[in-house]
């Protein structure tokens, strides 16, 4: 495989394009097409028009009514709501056939969709808004008990975002409806779809980074790029008109859209949505529409799966393909699937940033069992360099997994200075993950092996230390603070909060954190699950809090716990 130029792209409109060389050279390889994602998506939908595309507890949907729907939408976006092509449109809306309708009508009118999700916060909402200029927000009216509602008339109220859309519920004063729009659109079905005018180099998608300091950053996923992601996922799992996908995570994350929606309706495959991760729900619709494969099930969701009695008693059979990803999956759990369920698992390892990898077909439990496997495009360019420097280690090595190709974002969203050192100079993403290469004669395998990012993983959720300590240091009465994992059986990760008060400061307690974050508009799932008030946070030689420290007290504080129960 040629080198890619290494020259320096152009930051253009907020976002690092391709060189012209590297496009040229992904569309002779036949990667990119030279199409936009609306109109990759729309042929797409119009081959397989007479196929069952969408199916939730409510709805069973053919490509063509899906995308007629969608084309309304998109339409009533335009000519109802006064949406332009590049503006942006936040969502807050949950797994429900509305989401689907609105995310594609949204791409087809060239409008953004900023993939936010319903946990989010308002603060969350508001920063992420302000960042990629959205003027659009739409909620999900029955989401959490009118929740979003509120949240989205603060947030109107307060000028943040310009434009708000309810579905599955009445729009407030200067708000609209799903409906209403629908109907909008619907009445003028002979305006030409907005995106003719779009140029595939440019962004189709914003999604957020689980992998970086801060505030989340953004990952503008462009035309080409995005949609190869999609087809390279199809074509590496063997979707195609007969596939039936269960999906039970929400359907806006990257996960969703790259590993489900997308590649389901490049392929004619029905997408069954399921409305929440709950057990029970999860194995009567497997029962009920027999999926042959469950694109991202992660290790939280296969405990829970296999502590339930239900998952003894339901047929399961129908599911071909069980492929955990997200997050660590320990050895056990999949002996356990194996032993208990019948089920043989696979891994993936995605981010919202681009790569994949992907256990092959077929291939030995070793690899199933121990790897994430290998990148899903012969495209995929992957290092494992020395954490802090470009120089790569040796095979089977621990290293910082790095990555390029054709659907790795060369840039953050409005971040320059940050790009400066998520990206090495030849523009390969440092993912922050630590990992391994396993050269065997099977194949050339990754494995994950920790993280060097400040990053919780809460059952696949991700939780940015710094953000949270940034508002936990608002409290009055704390004088600072370090967020750590502790580990949870279920979730892998939960967060732990060790707090050096003021002097004379009311005792802190986890519930009158929550208070105080939630009030600042913290989305709840990134609250700490435990606080630990101690006099001082142990520094490194360099004069850093040493978080591995920190985990290491928590560990031993909770094994003694446990050790104390037992008894
Ligand atoms: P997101 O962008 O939210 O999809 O998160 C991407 C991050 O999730 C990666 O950078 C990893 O830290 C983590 N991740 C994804 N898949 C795996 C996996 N199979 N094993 C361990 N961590 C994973």
């Amino acid at each position: 495989m040629s080198a890619l130029s290494a020259e320096v792209p152009a930051q253009d409109d907020g976002y690092v394009s391709y060189d012209d060389s590297t496009r040229d050279r992904y569309r002779a390889e036949g990667w990119w097409s030279g199409h936009t994602l609306p109109a990759v998506l729309e042929h797409a939908a119009a081959t397989h028009a007479g196929q069952t595309a969408l199916v939730t507890p409510e709805v069973s949907w053919t490509y063509r009514e899906l995308l007629d729907r969608a084309g309304a939408f998109a339409r009533g976006m335009a000519a109802d709501a006064g949406a332009r092509p590049g503006d942006a449109a936040m969502f807050q809306m949950g797994n429900v056939a509305e989401t689907v309708v609105a995310y594609l009508g949204c791409v087809l009118a060239g409008v953004r969709p900023v993939c936010t999700l319903p946990q989010h916060g308002s603060r969350e909402i508001g920063l992420l808004a302000q960042h990629t200029g959205a003027r659009f927000l739409l909620v999900q009216d029955d989401f959490g008990n009118g929740r979003l509602r509120q949240q989205a008339q603060d947030l109107s109220a307060r000028g943040l975002v310009q434009s708000v859309i309810v579905a599955r519920g009445a729009a407030f004063e200067g708000a609209r409806a799903y409906d209403d729009v629908l109907a909008a659109g619907a009445s003028d079905p002979s305006a030409p779809p907005a995106y003719l005018s779009m140029d595939p180099a440019s962004v189709a998608v914003f999604q957020l980074s689980g992998g970086t300091t801060g505030l989340p950053k953004v990952a503008p996923r462009l035309h080409e790029e995005y949609t190869y992601n999609s087809r390279a996922w199809a074509e590496a799992m063997e979707y195609g008109t007969g596939s039936r996908l269960l999906y039970p995570l929400p359907i806006m994350h990257n996960a969703g859209i790259s590993l489900a929606l997308q590649p389901a309706m490049l392929s004619g495959a029905c997408l069954i949505l399921a409305p929440s991760a709950d057990i029970t729900t999860l194995t009567a619709m497997i029962e009920q529409h027999r999926p042959d494969v469950l694109p991202l099930v992660p290790p939280a969701l296969a405990i829970r799966l296999l502590d339930a009695p239900e998952a003894r008693t339901a047929d399961l059979s129908s599911v071909r393909s069980f492929v955990v990803g997200g997050q660590k999956l320990p050895v056990e759990v999949a002996e356990r699937l194996r032993d208990e369920l019948g089920i043989q698992v696979r891994q993936m390892f995605g981010m919202a940033e681009g790569m994949f990898l992907l256990t092959p077909a077929g291939s030995s439990e070793d690899v199933r069992h121990h790897t994430v496997g290998t990148p899903i495009s012969a495209g995929d360019e992957v290092r494992i360099l020395e954490p802090g420097s470009e120089a790569a280690v040796a095979d089977g090595e621990i290293g910082e997994l790095a990555a390029r190709g054709p659907y790795t974002i060369r840039g953050y969203y409005r971040a320059e200075a940050h790009n400066q050192t998520a990206f090495t100079s030849d523009g390969f993403y440092r993912t922050g993950d630590l990992a391994r290469r396993h050269v065997t004669a099977e194949g050339t395998f990754y494995s994950i092996e920790g993280r060097i990012k400040d990053v919780i993983n809460r059952g696949v959720e991700k939780i940015h230390a710094e953000e949270v300590e940034e508002l936990i240091v608002q409290h009055p009465g704390v004088r600072t603070a370090a967020l750590v994992a502790m580990p949870d059986r279920v979730l892998g990760e939960k967060g732990c909060a060790f707090v050096v008060l003021e002097p004379d400061a009311e005792p802190l307690t986890v519930a009158s954190l929550a208070d105080h974050l939630l009030a600042l508009g913290l989305a709840r799932y990134k609250l700490p699950e435990r606080v630990e008030i101690v006099d001082a946070l142990p520094l490194t030689n360099v004069g850093k809090v040493s978080k591995k420290q920190l985990r290491d007290d928590i560990e031993h504080r909770l094994a003694a716990e446990d050790r104390q129960e037992e008894r």
